[in-house]
C-alpha cells in the first residue's frame, strides 16, 4: 500500500463535511467523490447534489486524486463507512459530525440573516422539521447567543410548524432574545475550542486486537484498518492464523 503523504486543509475538511451531509447512508466514496468534482451523472442530479454548497468544490481535480482526499478524511476519522444493504455508504463519524452540525448551523442561521436583509417575511420553515434534534438545539443555541431580534417573526413561524417538544425550546429562545438574557461566553468558547480540536483528526496507528477463537493477542495494522474502513467491514474477529483456518 503507498504511503499517503496528502494533508488536507481545514478548509477541505469542512468542504468535503458538507457534501457529504447530502448523502450520508445514501451513497459512498465514489459518489462523494463524483459530487465533489461536478459530476452530472444521473445519480447526482437525481439526488440533487448539484444544489450542495460544495459541489463541483474539487472540480478542477482528477476523480482519484478526490477520492484520496476523501480517503484521508476516512482514515483521519472525519468519515467512515457502514454497510446499508449491499453497500458501503459514508457516514459521520462523531468527530466529523461536530464539524458539520458546528458549520452547517452557521449556514442556516447566515440563510435566516439574508432573509432579513431581502425583506422575506413568510418562508415555509417546513424545511427545519424532522432534522438531528442536537444539531435543532445548536441552532437555537446560536440564535439566542446572536440576540438578533429580527429573528423573532422566523421563530414564530418555526414554533407553529413544529412539534411539541421543539415548540418549548422555541419559546424559551423567542424569551431569551425579547429579554436580551446575557450570553455566556464561556460555552461559546468551549464549543469552539471543541471543533478547533475536532478539526485535528486522529493518526492511524498499529493496534492489537484478541482473536475470538484462539483468545492470542494479534496485530491490526493500519494498511488494514485504511481497508476495512474504507469497505464498511466490522473489526476482524479472528487473529491471521485461525481466519486461515477457517476458510480451509
Ligand atoms: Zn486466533
Amino acid at each position: 500500500m503507498k504511503a499517503k503523504t496528502i494533508q488536507l486543509t481545514h478548509e477541505e475538511i469542512k468542504i468535503i463535511l458538507r457534501a457529504a451531509d447530502s448523502i450520508i447512508a445514501e451513497g459512498g466514496r465514489t459518489l462523494l467523490a463524483k459530487m465533489l468534482k461536478g459530476s452530472r451523472e444521473k445519480k447526482v442530479l437525481e439526488l440533487e447534489l448539484d444544489k450542495n454548497p460544495a459541489y463541483g468544490f474539487y472540480k478542477q481535480e482528477k476523480l482519484e486524486v478526490v477520492m484520496e482526499k476523501i480517503d484521508w478524511m476516512i482514515d483521519h476519522s472525519f468519515l467512515t463507512t457502514e454497510y446499508f444493504g449491499k453497500l458501503p455508504m459514508i457516514v459521520f463519524t462523531e468527530r466529523g459530525w461536530l464539524i458539520e452540525s458546528d458549520q452547517y448551523t452557521d449556514e442556516l442561521i447566515h440563510e435566516w440573516e439574508k432573509w432579513i436583509f431581502r425583506g422575506k417575511t413568510k418562508p415555509d420553515m417546513n424545511y427545519l422539521k424532522d432534522r438531528n434534534r442536537g444539531m435543532i438545539l445548536l441552532m437555537l443555541q446560536k440564535i439566542r447567543e446572536s440576540g438578533n431580534k429580527s429573528f423573532i417573526p422566523y421563530l414564530t413561524l418555526w414554533k407553529e410548524n413544529e412539534y411539541k417538544k421543539f415548540q418549548a425550546e422555541i419559546s424559551q429562545t423567542i424569551k431569551a432574545i425579547e429579554e436580551q438574557v446575557p450570553v455566556d461566553e464561556a460555552v461559546i468558547r468551549e464549543r469552539e475550542n471543541k471543533v478547533q480540536e475536532a478539526l485535528k483528526g486522529v493518526t492511524l496507528n498499529d493496534y492489537s486486537l484478541k482473536c475470538f477463537e484462539c483468545g492470542e493477542r494479534f496485530v491490526f495494522p493500519v494498511a488494514e484498518q485504511r481497508f476495512y474502513r474504507q469497505k464498511g467491514f466490522k473489526l476482524p474477529k479472528r487473529c491471521p492464523e485461525c481466519r486461515e483456518k477457517k476458510w480451509k
